[in-house]
């Protein structure tokens, strides 16, 4: 399978370059020619499969160059035991005869990132080699709290390659603090820096950008790469679990082979709900893609209207991993619903850094419309979505709770019963604040305190590696001015 550029088509590398580049020199994303499909037999044949397997099954689909044992391998250390907290790894759980909650949060780090970033590292790694790299590669991340511990929980020595992180000094929880601070290996680093999300983010983009960086640090060895969701290696391994949830409801024998399932999905950055599109594309016999926000309803308008505009007032919620106004891998659908029209992406892309603002053609909007709809949820919906799953007697966090409300929108407003799954991104105890509100209790002082809170007050249990933050020691403390970030990847990189 060959990568090309949604910016510019004539551009063709091999899955090996795409995953080590990340990012095309064009601004572009990387994106597979074609989409290979299932057919029925082999769906079935998935059905008898456990989850590494599937796994390995359906990225080789997209990564011919890679040997199928090497991929077996990979997904047998991303998802294994000593990983992931239950055996069918992404479980899937019964609502009602028509919903499902499906769990991407039973990884190292309680939040889906894992699904995508316990593989990453080995897929680049390899691709490393693949391409004759000599060079190691350091993989720079700015976080607003999940990515930067799931990407360094994914990258501990691994060989050849470094990671260093960036946070924001105050604007990452103290759960999401603590579990990087106290990450384990000999390639690691974490930094907080003196700003919000976008100073740390716009402090790693410019460090890309800046070639005698980049000079200075080929001299050492080093090259620039990104674990961010724009780089093919962490979409695909999230196409696995949509199928693999499909095949669940098959052996459970709550649908049939080739019957409809809706999914509705928490976006921010439109990974994750790309992923279920490629599925589709795959032949997964998707309905409805459900696309939830949480307040920064960019996407909702989006979807509604045609119209792309960032220009609205930021919000800080409880959901804080949806709070994000540029959501990145829209341009891959675009490229794909305009069967491939580089130029015409292109153009938008450039309105959008140019004004923040563009709309799509009508014929676009049409068939983004068929295939998706867009809805969000304020805060305190989201609050009493937390309390309604609870009476049930369903913990749920804030990213997840916003999509179960969503998808109980889109079923009162379309009439539109398909079986469906809401997709569960976070565990709970991520957010221990935000959740013992929601079910009306006052959290205790002390973000592990209230971890202990939470397994007593709702009978249910922490995932073990949070609760053993309690007593961990911190190994990292440097905090950096935003000017000074350049200075902190040069010491890092020593
Ligand atoms: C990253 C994240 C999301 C958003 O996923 P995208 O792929 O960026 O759309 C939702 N929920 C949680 C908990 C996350 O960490």
């Amino acid at each position: 399978m060959e990568y090309l550029s949604t910016r510019d088509k004539t551009l063709r590398l091999s899955a090996a370059e795409a995953i080590k580049m990340g990012l095309s020199r064009d601004g572009g994303l990387f994106t597979p020619v074609s989409f290979p499909v299932l057919s029925a037999l082999e769906v079935e044949t998935l059905c008898g499969m456990d989850y590494q397997r599937r796994a390995a099954y359906i990225m080789g689909k997209y990564l011919e160059q890679f040997r199928p044992e090497d991929l077996a391998l990979f997904a047998q250390r991303a998802y294994g035991p000593d990983k992931f907290d239950c055996p069918e790894v992404a479980p899937l759980r019964k609502l009602d005869g028509k919903t499902w909650c499906l769990e991407l949060w039973h990884g190292p780090t309680s939040a889906f990132k894992d699904m995508a970033l316990q593989m990453l590292p080995q897929l680049l790694s390899t691709s490393l080699k693949m391409t004759g790299e000599t060079k190691t590669a350091c993989i720079l991340v700015a976080t607003s709290g999940d990515t930067g511990k799931a990407a360094m929980e994914g990258f501990a020595d691994v060989e050849q390659t470094k990671i260093l992180v960036f946070y924001p000094e105050h604007g990452v929880s103290e759960i999401q603090k603590l579990q990087m601070i106290t990450q384990e290996g000999g390639n690691v680093g974490v930094c907080a820096v003196r700003g919000n999300f976008d100073d740390a983010q716009n402090g790693v983009k410019r460090i890309f950008s800046d070639p005698a960086i980049r000079e200075e640090l080929a001299g050492r060895g080093y090259f620039l790469s990104s674990a961010n969701s724009i780089n093919w290696g962490r979409i695909l391994p999230q196409v696995a679990y949509y199928i693999s949830a499909y095949c669940d409801l098959i052996n459970t024998k709550e649908i049939k082979l080739g019957q409809k399932v809706n999914f509705c999905v928490p976006t921010g950055n439109f990974g994750n709900i790309l992923a279920c599109y490629y599925a589709r594309k795959m032949g997964l016999p998707v309905g409805k893609l459900v696309c939830a926000s949480n307040c920064n309803d960019v996407l909702t308008e989006f979807i509604r209207t045609g119209v792309y505009d960032r220009n609205r007032p930021f919000h800080t919620t409880m959901s804080p991993s949806m709070d994000i106004l540029i959501s990145s891998n829209l341009e891959r659908l675009l490229f794909d619903l305009s069967g491939g029209d580089d130029a015409l992406v292109r153009g938008y892309m450039e309105e959008l850094s140019r004004s923040g603002r563009y709309e799509i053609a009508p014929e676009l909007k049409e068939r983004l419309q068929e295939l998706f709809y867009g809805g969000f949820c304020g805060e305190e919906d989201t609050a009493a979505s937390i309390q309604m799953l609870y009476q049930y007697n369903y913990l749920i966090d804030p990213h997840t709770a916003v999509a179960a409300k969503v998808l109980t929108d889109y079923r009162k407003g379309s009439g539109d019963m398909t079986p469906a799954i809401f997709v569960s991104t976070a565990s709970p105890y991520k957010f221990c604040d935000s959740v013992l509100e929601a079910i009306g209790e006052t959290p205790v002082a002390g973000s592990v305190e209230r971890i202990a809170q939470m397994q007593e007050r709702t009978g249910t249990t922490a995932p073990a590696r949070l609760a053993a933050l309690k007593g961990k020691q911190p190994r990292f403390d440097s905090v950096t001015e935003r000017e000074r970030m350049d200075e902190a990847v040069l010491s890092f990189l020593q």
